[in-house]
């Protein structure tokens, strides 16, 4: 019988933030599957856990996706770990998880900190309705295709991104969206963390004055749908001319458009007669 891979989620700062669930798992598994070894071994040191680590990382997952699933197949139990937060969210993991459902191997979890949740929770923005956009890519016309396509999401939006490229992130937003409210969380759960309400422009000029440091999560409002403007008496008096041009009395015509204006019969009769007078 298969064994078991085990989603454990890390801190994204205060090793406190780590669940006395998470330390059973992986002190019971066989072997911890992790996205940098070094930075696991730190984890695993303070809380005395000593077991077989694999490194599964981008440039190497294809291969020990498979080394890892046979593993599993022949009832070894595993935890997947990343250098912080939740595997598998902008993070190695994703590919491994499919795997093992592709071949009917069970994955649970024990779930922990996922710096985007942390960050759209504390923002103060909607969080009813929600869209996890990630990293923007670094490639210029998948990025513009990205914010392009991001204009009239009216749900809020949470992105990932590091700190030497958040200027630019911002100012390629700022010039696709115009201006609109955003959250900064910045370094979440750390020493210096700061959660800062503010708008697109306002952040660009800030940071091109003083260079950002530390982790952040962006969290934006989403697009306010546009409002269609409300029609006025006098829209409604020239609705109604053009019935009486097709035939209607003024009576008839006023009636009409006041039916498909939701404005008062009587107040768009009265426009039409002193329109006429
Ligand atoms: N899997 C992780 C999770 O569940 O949050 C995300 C990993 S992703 C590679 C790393 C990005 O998460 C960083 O570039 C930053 O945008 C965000 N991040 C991680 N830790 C953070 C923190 N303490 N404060 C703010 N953002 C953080």
């Amino acid at each position: 019988m298969s064994g078991t891979l085990t989603l454990v989620g890390t801190p994204i700062g205060n090793l406190s933030d780590f669940s006395p669930r998470a330390v059973e798992a992986l002190q019971s598994c066989d072997f911890i599957a992790a996205e940098d070894t070094r930075v696991s071994l730190t984890l695993l040191n303070h809380f005395g856990i000593r077991k077989p680590l694999v490194s599964y990382f981008e440039h190497n997952k294809r291969e020990r996706g498979e080394m890892i699933c046979r593993k599993l197949e022949a009832g070894e139990n595993a935890v997947l770990v990343t250098d912080a937060g939740m595997p598998a969210i902008s993070d190695p993991g994703e590919d491994l998880v499919a795997l093992c459902h592709e071949r009917h191997i069970p994955v649970t979890v024990v779930p922990g900190p996922c710096a985007g949740i942390a960050a759209l929770a504390v923002s103060g923005l909607p969080t009813g309705r929600f869209t996890f956009e990630g990293f923007l890519s670094i490639n210029r016309r998948s990025r513009k295709e990205h914010l392009d396509a991001l204009k009239q999401e009216p749900r809020t939006m949470v992105f990932y991104e590091a700190p030497h490229k958040l200027l630019s992130t911002l100012e390629d937003m700022l010039a696709a969206w115009g201006d609109r409210s955003l959250c900064l969380a910045r370094e979440l759960t750390k020493l210096h963390e700061e959660v800062l309400r503010t708008t697109l422009s306002e952040a660009v000029e800030r940071y091109r004055e003083t260079p950002p440091r530390g982790e952040f999560v962006l969290i934006i409002a989403g697009a306010v749908p546009e409002q269609p403007t409300p029609l006025t008496v006098d829209d409604a008096a020239a609705l109604a001319r053009s019935f009486i041009k097709e035939g209607l009395s003024v009576s008839d015509a006023a009636r009409r458009a006041a039916a498909e204006t939701g404005l008062k019969k009587g107040d768009i009769y009265r426009a039409v007669i002193q329109g006429e007078e």
